[in-house]
């Protein structure tokens, strides 16, 4: 039996993929029919006991199990509470059910994946219809919480809440909370399960508790955790909060059973919401002080102030990360090639487990045991406050000169009799988003270019090579605007990071995106400049080999910041409008270049959106104003496009229309052209060209479908305002069906002219 006193130092959960990314190998090697379940097991169990042992020799006393995932945790909770869908609930083995939920196969489709909360993590959406009936299978749990006993630590089970696994779930029936009355009796026994087995203390995690909620729900809620701290037979409840204030939620959850909260004073929690609780006076509070999901070393002294305030008003204090580790990189042990002054200023997973123990040691036993790390630390972040990169005067003088003006162009409708007259388009333009297929040749260049067996001359050699395939395959199809095709980019955010100053790119720093797709965000830590053009050979190249219009593709500011790790020690506002003025002079230069046509991608716009609607308008508000300053320099004959990945605009459709692009591409071929409706009800009334097949799929789109669609969008906006172009970019398709559904695209439009 593990302990039910209450811990000193833990963290919310653990990553999973492995510090080598061994976990995604082993899953693809299994999918790939090269390993068996046996292997894949073993592999996974192997990279839990390093990492529980090495969590409990840094000194945590009571570690996360169970965050443990061999595809989402999400996905995890409804194999847990019997809620797969039937579609897949027939396979009869259970891993091959398991990927096929997440991943489909030949003949089912997986459920639907979406961003969690606000990182860049997604999760499997479960799927709760009239079929569904909750029945308990903690056998995934069981095992890893055995398996963790009987390695001596200290294990703490998580497992998703009600509130949070109903709450994200759709269901076919209505509100899935409906149902919590049906699921509740599982988490009871499942309690019961848990504490049989040696758990002292098990952790419901209820983010959603974070996000703006009805009176109803917030009632829900407390009655969700009275009746779970009334079972008998049971651990004791921590319920983990991250990602912002509980806010209303803090005092329902404290006047409820529950042993434990842990809140996120990272994400917006402030101590005096917690002095303001008083029925907290008696729960074990578990303070989430270190950023789980940004990679800066922790001020200590501040992070101690926190502590020591909230010292008077808990019952025990937890020094803990704010969130799951799942969001950082493993260690930056596997960071070698990284300047050892920026290197001294950051923290990734290992290291701040060792900070939450620093913090805790402090705490409890006084800073003078600490005395040699804490120095440490002040010493780096000293550095870091006072290293010059942190500040461009240039870069901030030239942001400061610039007013309001800057984010202005012309009236739409000038600019479009200028473009008309300048750009020689026919009615329902044929374009394509940017990425042409990045064929394993193209990355093959790219390793060897990064190995060294090439020259960066070979390199650029066969890049331009790819660039003139691109621009003649488009010529033969009869495209209206080309694009270079995106060969020499290995991430459309990378890409750029690499080039600008105040970038960091990483060369091991993996963290897990969905399943077994890592990405590695760059860490952007000082002023952001931009000492030479980007894009410009690249783009000017491919219009050297055509007389069509060639449109420069360029990542906008919002999605820069929201795929990097960014700094904190400045509003994200102000290092926005530092990523912005960077693209505004890259669009300026394609111009001089003579391009005609500039898209500027945002497809994160809606990711940065913050989860309280009371913080929504001031985030538009930057991001479209980062997003015009970019776009607002050229002249008004020159075109700007952008690109959204998302159909479901909700609560930033107006924003879309203050984005000022001349023309949107969006995502639609899915929701069936709805998006028009939603755009037009938003007075919408630029360029727009929605979807007109999806891309996410290898299944070629016939003329007769694509010609459906443009009919269906010609009846909510006039041809004059239409595009015709694909959801997405092509990058992630092969080439012949890439060939294929282009040339049904183009013939699909000339029908309709
Ligand atoms: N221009 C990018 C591409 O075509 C856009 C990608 C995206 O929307 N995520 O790949
Ligand atoms: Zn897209």
């Amino acid at each position: 039996m593990t302990s039910t006193a209450p811990f000193t130092a833990t963290v919310l959960g653990l990553p999973r993929i492995g510090p080598k990314r061994e976990l995604k190998k082993a899953v693809e090697s299994y999918w790939a029919g090269r390993v068996d379940a046996g292997e894949l097991r073993r592999v996974a169990r192997d990279l839990r006991t390093a990492q529980l042992t090495a969590a409990v020799e840094a000194g945590l006393d009571s570690v996360p199990v169970g965050t443990f995932s061999y595809y989402d945790q999400m996905l995890d909770t409804a194999v847990l509470f019997g809620a797969l869908p039937p579609r897949v609930a027939g396979i009869d083995d259970p891993l091959d059910a398991y990927f096929a939920a997440a991943r489909g196969n030949a003949t089912v489709e997986p459920l639907e994946m979406t961003k969690w909360f606000d990182t860049n993590y997604h999760y499997l959406v479960p799927e709760l219809g009239a079929e569904t009936e909750f029945s308990l299978h903690p056998d995934k749990l069981l095992t890893e919480l055995a398996e963790a006993i009987q390695l001596g630590v200290p294990a703490r089970p998580v497992v998703i809440g009600p509130l949070t696994f109903l709450k994200l779930a759709k269901d076919a029936a209505g509100d899935p909370l409906a149902r919590v009355d049906a699921l509740l009796p599982h988490y009871v026994e499942l309690l019961r399960q848990l504490a049989t087995a040696g758990a002292g203390w098990v952790q419901l995690d209820e983010p959603v508790l974070v996000t703006d909620l009805s009176a109803d729900e917030l009632a829900l809620a407390g009655r969700v955790y009275s009746e779970l701290s009334a079972a008998a037979d049971r651990p004791k409840i921590l319920v983990a909060t991250y990602f912002g204030t509980p806010g209303a939620a803090l005092p329902v959850l404290a006047s409820t059973g529950v042993e434990g909260i842990a809140v996120d004073f990272v994400a917006g929690t402030t101590v005096d919401e917690v002095a303001a609780v008083t029925t907290l006076g008696t729960k074990v509070l578990v303070a989430g002080v270190v950023d789980g999901r940004n990679v800066w070393r922790a001020d200590p002294d501040k992070a101690l102030g926190t502590l020591a305030t909230l010292l008077g008003s808990t019952g025990a204090l937890v020094v803990s990360t704010s969130s799951s580790l799942l969001h950082v990189p493993y260690s930056l042990d596997a960071e070698s090639d990284i300047d050892p002054t920026l290197r001294s200023w950051l923290a990734f997973g290992a290291e701040k487990i060792a900070e939450v123990r620093l913090l805790a040691t402090a705490l409890h036993e006084g800073t003078a045991v600490v005395a040699a790390d804490l120095a440490t630390a002040r010493a780096a972040l000293a550095s870091r406050a006072a290293d010059p990169r942190l500040r461009d005067d240039t870069v901030r003088a030239r942001l400061s000169a610039l007013g309001e003006s800057a984010t202005r162009r012309s009236p739409a409708a000038e600019r479009r009799v200028l473009q008309a007259e300048r750009l020689p388009l026919p009615l329902l333009p044929t374009t394509t988003i940017g990425s042409y297929p990045q064929t394993p040749a193209i990355r093959k260049e790219r390793a060897a270019l990064v190995k060294g067996d090439i020259t960066p001359e070979q390199y650029r050699e066969r890049m331009r090579a790819e660039i003139a395939d691109v621009i003649a395959l488009q010529e033969k199809l009869g495209i209206d605007v080309l694009v270079h095709g995106e060969p020499e980019r290995n991430d459309m955010v990378q890409y750029f990071a690499e080039q600008l100053h105040g970038f960091h790119s990483t060369a091991n720093a993996w963290v897990q995106s969905y399943g077994t797709r890592c990405v590695r965000p760059p860490i952007l830590f000082g002023d952001v400049t931009r000492t030479r053009p980007m894009t410009v050979e690249w783009i000017e190249y491919a219009q050297s080999l055509t007389d069509k219009l060639v449109k420069g593709m360029l990542t906008g500011p919002v999605t820069i910041l929201a795929w990097s790790f960014v700094r904190d020690d400045q509003p994200i506002e102000d290092t926005a409008r530092q990523v912005a003025l960077a693209i505004r002079d890259e669009t300026v230069d394609l111009q001089a270049a003579g391009i005609r046509v500039i898209q500027v991608d945002e497809p994160a716009l809606r990711e940065l959106l913050p989860l309280r609607a009371e913080d929504k308008a001031n985030y538009l508000e930057w991001a479209v104003s980062a997003f015009r300053l970019s776009t607002a320099g050229v002249s008004d004959a020159t075109q700007i496009h952008t690109h959204l990945c998302y159909s479901e605009f909700g609560e930033v459709i107006g924003a879309i229309a203050e984005l000022d692009a001349d023309v949107t591409s969006i995502e639609a071929a899915r929701s069936h052209m709805e998006v028009l409706d939603d755009l037009n009800a938003a007075g919408f009334a630029l360029g727009v060209g929605p979807g007109v097949y999806d891309i996410h799929s290898p299944r070629v789109p016939s003329v007769e479908e694509i010609t459906t669609s443009l009919r269906e969008a010609l009846e909510a906006v006039p041809a004059e305002r239409l595009w015709v172009n694909p959801d997405c970019g092509l990058k992630t398709r092969g080439p012949a069906e890439v060939e294929e559904s282009l040339r049904n695209m183009v013939a699909a439009a000339q029908a309709v002219r």
